[in-house]
């Protein structure tokens, strides 16, 4: 049997000897080799779960209830019109094939084998937690005995006049992947509206397939969460030196239209940056409604505890819509773990869920970049850094230590340590 390793930036497991992660496209230097251990629960039941959503959180709980409950009917309730693939690679797909069965976490014939129904095209309404169903958008409904909420997110899109114009886009489904590879043919001029890891990500590929491209952010600084000012500013040169216009500090106005089609974004400055495509990309926010009618606890997410229960009974709620001690990171690997312990909690066995570090990483812009952890942003603790930089080689790195232990980094140019660092972080 071959080995299996794990991917330390998205988390997911898989035979070795694969060249790329299939969730999140990283080469084999992020991966370490792992040992699975499998649950020997068993609690057969003629219970019906219900999974709501169609993202990697609610597949994960899916699965784990198949694990445990051999004979209980599990449904997944998603809007979208397929079964659930690996979101990260969405970007990616840009310009290749958007083909959903390319990146399938699970091919249909998964959901077959696992007795697993996969209700697709359709949109939960409501939840009725006094009779325990779940009505849909068609007017039907769906009873269930246990519930797991895993909705997700969507783009945040702030209310900036012209939004509503042709060729200004998100990505957050194969449908605007396909939207945006139809009007790629005639796109010269692109700009991306925010300079996190995944407006980035859209700059370069739009760079790629040969458009003009303008990265805007609204602070000075480039992936305010995960580098720091000397960070950023090193990504500002990469930036420029892969061609793309950089225009940061800057606050938006609205979005120019020929009165149907995008034109340009429009700064406050009165300055406006051409571009017949616009990608959105400024956050997300999680998909509430239904919880917040029922009744759950709500915070910026769902309130969920280490078993992943939301405040009502038999109800669960996993990724990117939960908040867990607080947080809610909207990351896969995040998602996907939450997923697992709901699954496991829903069938009843009790698992809890820890809050781990995850890196994030970017692939891109004749570069790489790798970072992780607490960066020196506590004014309580005292930290020891070690940096290192070579302009001309293009590699920058930044090791914080509190108490001689790791417990961040930032690698830029090369993250060849990135799996090493990695481990060591998360073990402090
Ligand atoms: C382009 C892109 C790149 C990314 N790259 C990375 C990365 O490199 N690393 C990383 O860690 N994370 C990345 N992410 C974030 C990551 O994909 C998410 O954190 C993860 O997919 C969350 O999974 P989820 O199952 O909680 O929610 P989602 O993936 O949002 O899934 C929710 C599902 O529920 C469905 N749904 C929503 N409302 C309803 C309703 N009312 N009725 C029925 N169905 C509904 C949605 O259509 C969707 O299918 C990326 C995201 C995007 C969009």
């Amino acid at each position: 049997m071959k080995r299996q390793v794990r991917c330390t930036i998205c988390n997911e497991i898989f035979e070795e000897g694969v060249e790329k992660c299939p969730v999140c496209g990283m080469g084999s230097e992020y991966f370490v080799p792992v040992e699975v251990k499998e649950t020997v629960f068993q609690n057969n039941t003629d219970k019906t779960y219900l999974v709501l959503g169609g993202g990697v959180a609610a597949v994960s709980a899916a699965e784990e209830i198949r694990k445990r409950d051999l004979t209980g009917t599990i449904l997944m309730v998603s809007d979208e019109p397929v079964v659930p693939y690996n979101r990260p690679m969405l970007t990616k797909m840009m310009l290749e094939s958007c083909d959903p069965a390319a990146i399938a976490i699970h091919p249909d014939s998964w959901y077959e084998e696992h007795n697993v129904i996969a209700l697709l095209s359709k949109r939960v309404e409501s939840i009725d937690v006094e009779e325990k169903k779940v009505w849909l958008a068609d007017g039907s409904w769906l009873k269930y005995d246990t519930c797991v909420y895993a909705l997700g997110a969507e783009c945040f899109v702030p209310d900036y006049e012209g939004k509503e114009l042709d060729g200004v886009m998100t990505i957050r489904k194969t449908k605007d992947v396909q939207k945006i590879r139809e009007l790629l043919p005639d796109v010269k001029k692109a700009a991306v509206i925010g300079a996190g890891v995944l407006g980035l990500e859209a700059a370069w590929e739009l760079k790629k397939a040969g458009c003009d491209t303008a990265l805007i952010g609204h602070s000075n600084q480039i992936m305010g969460k995960q580098l720091d000012r000397d960070g950023s500013d090193f990504m500002k040169r990469v930036i420029k030196n892969a061609g793309i216009g950089l225009y940061l500090g800057k606050k938006i106005d609205g979005l120019a239209g020929d009165g149907a089609k995008v034109i340009g974004v429009r700064l406050e400055d009165g300055s406006v940056v051409e571009a017949d495509l616009v990608i959105i990309s400024t956050g997300v926010r999680p998909n509430l409604g239904p919880a917040k009618a029922a009744g759950l606890s709500v915070s910026r997410a769902i309130v969920v505890d280490a078993q992943m229960r939301s405040s009502v009974e038999d109800i669960f709620a996993c990724g990117d819509c939960a908040e867990f001690e607080g947080v809610n990171y909207s990351i896969w690997p995040e998602a996907a773990a939450q997923g697992k312990v709901a699954g496991a909690n829903a069938a009843g066995e009790p698992l809890v869920y820890e809050n781990e570090a995850y890196g994030v990483s970017f692939s891109g812009m004749n570069s790489e970049l790798f970072s992780i952890g607490d960066l020196g942003k506590d004014p309580d603790k005292e930290y020891r850094v070690v940096t290192s930089q070579n302009q001309e080689w293009g590699w920058y790195k930044k090791y914080w230590y509190v108490n001689d232990s790791i417990v961040g980094a930032i690698l830029i140019g090369d993250v060849r340590d990135a799996a090493v660092v990695m481990e060591a972080v998360s073990r402090r």
